[in-house]
């Protein structure tokens, strides 16, 4: 796909111009036009999910130096029938007289190509696009989207159906759903130049969306710095990463501790996880309103961003083929670290104090116990290791007297062992804490 000339580049991200080829005036509306395409309204209910910015905030405006939005969505708005279409219709004709962004959510069905004429799998309203003829027959998402998405500020693909085919284009449908990139071509621009904009996901985190929406805007509006995205238009600080880099998990994998089944706190690619290979943040930003995210919830990663999405990381219940080597290696390399770093964990769990009196002065310490000679020996030569060209603190600990006043209560013979005994009764025998 050829790119805007006047775009610029950094770290592989494709920024739209330093200046847009228009602005919106501080007192002007933007419209935004919601399609529904071959899709389960779960974007839909992501967009009313988002939190960090609202839905709300954009239509009442009180997002800093964002235009104010006029949100026509067919299960959001107020309006019904043609009170609801009419807006549509004004700028598809181009009589509208403000600026638009188009969203699609759903894949583009292939009813263009239906031999009748009045043949559909997806469509809003009825009676014509251009004007209203008065006839009741349904009017084609599709035919909505070729009229509308020319005159656009911008067109997004909100959902992985929207972007790249999704569910409704796995193999086996019958309706030939494509993304919105494949159906408006790869010519495509909008009238501010702009190719279509991708946030997949399915569904995708609000957030991402709105945040999205919000840069486009603050751009638009000669305010904000230019958005970046990738090669194929996703927001780039968004999805430049692979999931895995900040699953909370991934200190289990570089551990090469793995579940066996759902539900289990460990690393989940031996159940079937593709989140080393698949560009996605949900980790990070969280599902709504920064909480959850699949593997946060215990969930794998079935790559549900990913143009490839669902038939190339078909079956789910199956681990990736790359798991087998990456986490065959990971087991043996992880299992020795791990090893050590109990150790070191070990020794960094106890004061000097203990270590120069071989005690732990606690009645919850029954299962800590004194130090074993292994532990001893391996602390000795870390210790060495660490201190190595420097202050050797572990003979500093050594030389350091015991404090006099250490064990007071039995200093003082005062008899301590009934709460001693309160405690066994009211907690978990000593072997089990
Ligand atoms: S659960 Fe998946 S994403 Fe997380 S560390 Fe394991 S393989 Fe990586
Ligand atoms: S972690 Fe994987 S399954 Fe979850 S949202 Fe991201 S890409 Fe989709």
């Amino acid at each position: 796909m050829a790119h805007n000339s006047s775009a610029g580049r950094s770290n592989g991200a494709i920024a739209l111009p330093e200046r847009a080829p228009n602005r919106i005036a501080p007192d002007e509306n933007v419209h935004v036009f919601w399609l529904n395409g071959m899709g389960c309204e779960g974007c839909s209910i992501s967009f009313a999910g988002a939190s960090n910015p609202a839905m709300e905030q954009f239509q009442w405006g009180t997002l800093p130096g964002i235009p104010k939005v006029i949100l026509h969505h067919p299960m959001f708005s107020e309006h019904s029938g043609d009170a609801f279409t009419e807006p549509y219709r004004q700028a598809a004709a181009g009589r509208l007289g403000a600026p638009y962004i188009v969203v699609l959510d759903g894949s583009v069905p292939d009813d263009e190509a239906l031999p009748s004429a009045e043949g559909y799998f997806s469509a809003m309203g009825a009676g014509g696009i251009s004007s209203h003829t008065g006839s009741d027959r349904p009017d084609r998402v599709t035919e909505w989207l070729y009229r509308l998405a020319p005159g656009a500020l911008a067109t997004m693909a909100m959902g992985t159906c929207a972007s790249w085919g999704g569910i409704p284009a796995a193999a086996g449908n019958i309706t030939g759903s494509m993304s919105l990139m494949d159906f408006l071509g790869g010519n495509y621009r909008s009238s501010w130049n702009i190719p279509v904009i991708n946030v997949p996901g399915c569904a995708p985190v609000g957030d991402n969306f709105t945040e999205t929406l919000a840069g486009l805007l603050h751009w638009a509006a000669g305010i904000g710095p230019p958005p970046e995205f990738d090669e194929l238009g996703r927001p780039a600080w968004q999805f430049g990463e692979t999931v895995h880099r900040h699953c909370p998990k991934a200190g289990y994998y570089e551990e090469g501790v793995f579940a066996e089944a759902p539900g289990d706190n460990m690393c989940l690619v031996e159940i079937g996880c593709w989140g080393p290979v698949v560009q996605c943040n949900i980790v990070e930003r969280g599902a709504v309103n920064h909480m959850g995210g699949c593997m946060v919830a215990g969930g794998a990663c079935i790559g549900c961003t990913m143009p490839g999405f669902p038939d190339k990381y078909a079956p789910f219940h199956k681990p990736p083929p790359g798991s087998a080597i990456s986490g065959g290696i990971s087991k043996v390399y992880g299992g020795a670290i791990r090893r050590l770093r109990r150790m070191s964990m070990k020794t960094g769990n106890r004061e000097p104090l203990w270590d120069n009196a071989d005690e732990v002065p606690s009645a919850w310490a029954g299962a800590v116990g004194p130090r074993s000679g292994t532990d001893r020996f391996a602390a000795y030569f870390y210790k060495k290791l660490q201190y190595n060209g420097t202050v050797h603190h572990g003979n500093r600990y050594k030389k350091q007297p015991l404090p006099k006043s250490r064990d007071i209560l039995t200093q003082k013979g005062i008899d301590h062992t009934q709460s001693v005994d309160v405690l066994r009764e009211r907690s978990l025998p000593r072997e089990e804490i």
